[in-house]
């Protein structure tokens, strides 16, 4: 369910009880409350009516004394009567004779009464079934004249209104004696139903649509009188009430869809927006101008979403930074054959991947490390590894990796594997993983110190692990390309270089020669007889003797000279910086060299070896490594003429 609908259905319940609740008020307890109001009311009308009965009946009896006193005083009785019919309180007056005889009498006889000396004294009998209200007296002196006076006064509707008149009541009164209607203000048919409802009753009677109150008969009052009020159809009028109740619930329903829209459309807003977010929409925010709890929520629905945004841009530019770092090491990795540059290299993705400080790679050689690339260092912290400094294996942390062939991962100085010797770092956290060629270590890359200051932990060490691995590869293939180039340029024989390194070397030096008009010397070497060694002591032992020649030449010359097996059992030297006088001084040296000891081989028989040399020089003898080779090599021809064991330089 939404928080809208909720809202709604809270709202709703709190709007519409109240009103529901005053609904029933007005329908359940106002017509009470007014129906008590009109029984009391008709309660009081009847005691008014009922008093006034009461009042007649006493006037009645005062209007019979008087007749009675007229009668004696004037000694007529016609004249009595007639008085006090004219006065105008009774309707009937009559004088009678003890016997009950009519002495005088004057006005109307009521009808069906009988005879006036039967009519009930409404001071003394109750209830008579009669339409007549009647009061007698009896004379006191009853010597002559008459006995009793009698009056009465007819009971009908103008009685009954005048008996409402005087009460100063409401409604509709109806007089009852025995069950049957005697007199009433209403018509017959109505005052026979309000008859019929109090039937044996008093007080309240509540019948369809009347309210009625009966008092009984009593002192003076020889009926039951009943006042009857028809029932207020004006009461609470229902179609109102449920027109008004409508109004109410519809305004009710109207301001609680505003409320209800109001409260929950930040809230709406703010969803709506996460779920934008969540679909990946990035610059999606939320207009947070409200200062309640939606608009904090949409402030961190933003900041959520702006700390999201920079997370993405870090993660992609550290993608980036990965991608060239990835691009540069298989550049690297794939292309170069200069080891230093590739260590290099191996050494900057390390350093930028794992973001440290500062790192070094070392690699063995000649049973010692030797620094390849040291990088960030320029802080005083550190000992400078830029510095050439080699290490010792076993010796301080690097040496111990390639030692131990394992990782180390932790603080400097905090442990046995974690000791600096020499000019390593003495400080800060280190990670150096073995760098591994041809299944040997062969040298260590450590980091130092992260930029963020958090230690190394073991997904960084993994991480490096992962690239040095890659790197050791490449290694090898470093290693493979320099022994293939290594094998294709020497004679495998005595190590010499070969013919084809010759000449380039000798092309190269020509050409440098030239261009800085430098002297140069070839020697071209042939042993003496060499064919006869082979066929007297085996090819075997001719090959030593070519060994050992090719050390004894290298023991004569200097390390920019090209030493190189021309062919068989001759060879070449090729001189830079040298005079033809100064390739005739080596000539000179190297026969000597040659001729000086016997060669020896184990137990065999030493051999006395001697060689030829032909010299020529650059630019008298040759300008190009053809003819420079060809005059040498007349040279050579020429000594061999004169006896070999000798040498001969090249005619100008
Ligand atoms: P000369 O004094 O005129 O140079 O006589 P020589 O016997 O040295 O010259 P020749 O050209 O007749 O013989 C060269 C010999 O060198 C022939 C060959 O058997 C031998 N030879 C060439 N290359 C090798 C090699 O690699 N090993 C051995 N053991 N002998 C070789
Ligand atoms: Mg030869
Ligand atoms: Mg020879």
């Amino acid at each position: 369910m939404s928080l809208r609908t909720r809202l709604w259905l809270v709202l709703a319940a709190l709007f519409l009880i109240p009103l529901v609740v005053g609904a029933l008020v007005i329908v359940a307890v106002v017509p009470q409350a007014r129906s008590e109001r009109v029984d009391d009311d008709v309660r009081r009308a009847a005691a008014a009516v009922s008093a006034q009965i009461a009042d007649q009946c006493r006037l009645l009896g005062l209007a019979a004394r008087t007749t009675a006193l007229e009668a004696l005083v004037t000694s007529s009785p016609a004249k009595a009567v007639d008085m006090v019919v004219e006065a105008g309180y009774v309707d009937y007056a009559a004088l009678l004779a003890p016997d009950g005889s009519v002495v005088a009498q004057a006005g109307d006889k009521p009808n069906g009464a009988g005879a006036p000396a039967d009519l009930p004294r409404c001071s003394q009998d109750s209830a008579p079934a009669v339409a007549v209200l009647s009061e007698g007296v009896d004379v006191v002196d009853g010597e002559v004249g008459p006995a009793t006076a009698v009056v009465t006064r007819t009971v009908d509707r103008r009685f009954a209104l005048d008996a409402r008149t005087r009460a100063g009541s409401f409604g509709d009164v109806v007089l009852v004696a025995d069950g049957s209607v005697v007199a009433a203000t209403t018509d017959g048919a109505a005052a026979a139903g309000v008859a019929d409802a109090v039937e044996g009753r008093v007080g309240a009677v509540q019948t369809n649509g009347w309210t009625l109150w009966a008092v009984p008969p009593g002192p003076g009052v020889p009926y039951t009188v009943v006042v009857a009020v028809a029932d207020a159809s004006d009461g609470p009028n229902a179609a109102l009430i449920a027109a008004i109740m409508l109004a109410g619930a519809g305004a009710a329903g109207l301001l609680v869809l505003l409320v209800a829209r109001g409260l929950s459309q930040p809230f709406t807003e703010v969803t709506e927006i996460a779920e934008r977010v969540a679909q990946g929409d990035l610059d999606a925010a939320v207009a947070a101008d409200d200062e309640g709890e939606a608009g904090r929520l949409g402030s961190a629905v933003n900041q959520m979403t702006g700390v999201l945004r920079r997370n993405l841009s870090d993660l992609e530019s550290s993608r980036a930074d990965l991608r060239s770092s990835l691009e540069r090491i298989g550049d690297a990795l794939s292309s170069t054959h200069d080891l230093d540059r590739l260590l290099t290299v191996v050494l900057d993705t390390a350093r930028a991947t794992l973001a440290a400080t500062a790192g070094v790679v070392v690699y063995r050689s000649a049973d010692q490390l030797r620094l390849v690339a040291g990088q960030g260092f320029d802080h005083e912290e550190y000992a400078d590894p830029a510095e050439p400094v080699v290490i010792d294996p076993g010796a301080g942390v690097l040496g111990r990796v390639v030692t131990t062939g394992s990782a180390v991962r932790g603080r400097i100085g905090s442990g046995a594997d974690l000791q600096p010797a020499g000019a390593e770092p003495s400080r800060g956290d280190v990670l150096a993983v073995p760098l591994r060629s041809m299944g040997s270590v062969v040298g260590v890359v450590a980091l130092y110190d992260r930029v963020d200051g958090r230690p190394f932990d073991a997904a960084d060490e993994d991480a490096l692990g992962t690239l040095v691995g890659q790197a050791s590869i490449a290694v090898d293939n470093v290693q493979l390309h320099h022994e293939a180039q290594r094998l294709s340029t020497t004679d495998p024989l005595t190590g010499l270089w070969n013919f084809r390194y010759l000449s380039m070397s000798l092309a190269r030096e020509i050409e440098r020669s030239t261009r800085f008009e430098r002297p140069l010397a070839v020697l071209m070497l042939d042993l003496d007889h060499f064919k006869a060694v082979n066929d007297t002591y085996g090819h075997h032992r001719g090959d030593t003797v070519l060994r050992e020649l090719a050390l004894r030449v290298q023991e004569q010359i200097r390390e920019v000279d090209t030493f190189a097996r021309y062919g068989g059992e001759e060879f070449v030297v090729v001189l830079p910086e040298t005079t033809v006088e100064g390739a005739g001084q080596l000539a000179e040296r190297i026969c000597a060299g040659v001729r000086r000891e016997p060669f020896r081989y184990e137990n065999e028989e030493p051999l006395h070896v001697t060689i030829s040399v032909g010299g020529a020089a650059f630019p008298e003898h040759g300008s190009s490594p053809a003819t420079l080779m060809r005059a040498a090599d007349k040279a050579l021809y020429m000594a061999k003429g004169k006896g070999r064991d000798q040498w001969h330089i090249a005619a100008t």
